[in-house]
């Protein structure tokens, strides 16, 4: 695999991080994960502006423009002869001595990225997941794609063993997200999702879902529901760049509506499948 890092395509072994860097000390820093279909990157733009967002909302300043990230990301496609798969881009602070505050000296940001491939997951589209609430012990700024992700790693681990595939972030009662995805609930043909605010992680895809609703016709509303509405719901969904458009069949060994992937649901996955650069097979 060839790593981009501080401005040079390498070998993994090539790459040199320093252990003062703040990544690594303090998750101090942003990241973007860039599906790849056919060759091509979907939605870059759209995940570059994020990344320069959550890099300014920590007052970091990105060395690069957002064109001359995505042609990096582009450049690793090919390098990597990536068809299926994504791109992983990271921005940290850059390397000094162990001190919380930033780095008074000209210290620069450094930039990591690679791509890999990675199929579809088809199986999960077609049979939907099982899922699992947990406490959302986060901090107040979600809205950050940061590598601070301890909380979001301790909720998919309880997950996971429970055998479920995504764990529902719950804060005060108010389903969330996912701890890497976003949660869709559809109940009387409406489509709700968490509005985007400081809470949550506004997910490209969750963006893209939503145009996907205006487009078809289907009512979405970004608004606020409980665990026990998510329950009652008649198709549940969670959609992320790797995940998709998937169905969640079951929230805490409850079965949602008929415990398969929904009209709704469906629907919206062929329109996804649709967008998607030249022809997705699957
Ligand atoms: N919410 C969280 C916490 C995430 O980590 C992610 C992505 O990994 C998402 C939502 C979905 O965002 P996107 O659709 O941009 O991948």
């Amino acid at each position: 695999t060839i790593y981009f890092i501080d401005g040079q395509f390498t070998e993994k072994d090539g790459v040199k991080i320093s252990i003062d860097d703040r990544g690594y000390y303090f998750g101090d820093g942003v990241y973007e994960v860039i599906k790849v279909y056919n060759g091509e990157l979907y939605t870059a733009e759209e995940h570059m502006t994020r990344l320069f967002q959550s890099a300014s909302k920590i007052k970091l300043a990105i060395p690069h423009t957002e064109r001359q990230l995505i042609e990096i990301a582009e450049e690793l496609v090919k390098k990597n002869e990536i068809d299926t798969g994504h791109v992983y881009m990271q921005v940290t602070r850059g390397a000094t001595q162990r001190l919380h505050h930033f780095p008074e000296t000209n210290v620069s940001p450094v930039v990591t990225a690679y791509a890999i491939l990675n199929p579809r997951p088809l199986t999960n589209l077609k049979d939907g997941v099982a899922t699992k609430t947990v406490d959302d012990i986060r901090w107040l700024r979600c809205d950050i794609k940061s590598l601070n992700l301890l909380g979001n790693v301790m909720a998919k681990q309880e997950a996971h063993e429970a055998e479920c595939a995504e764990a529902i972030f719950v804060r005060d009662g108010i389903v969330m997200e996912g701890s890497s995805s976003n949660m869709f609930g559809v109940k009387g043909g409406v489509v709700y999702t968490h509005p985007a605010t400081n809470l949550i992680l506004n997910g490209i895809t969750r963006r893209v879902v939503m145009q996907l609703c205006a487009d078809l016709g289907i009512q979405v509303e970004e608004k606020e529901f409980t665990t026990e509405e998510a329950f009652e719901m008649d198709e549940f969904i969670m959609t992320s760049t790797t995940a998709e458009v998937t169905p969640v069949i079951s929230i805490d060994g409850k079965q949602i509506g008929s415990g398969a992937p929904g009209p709704i649901t469906m629907k919206l996955q062929e329109a996804f499948a649709k967008q998607l650069p030249l022809a997705v097979i699957g």
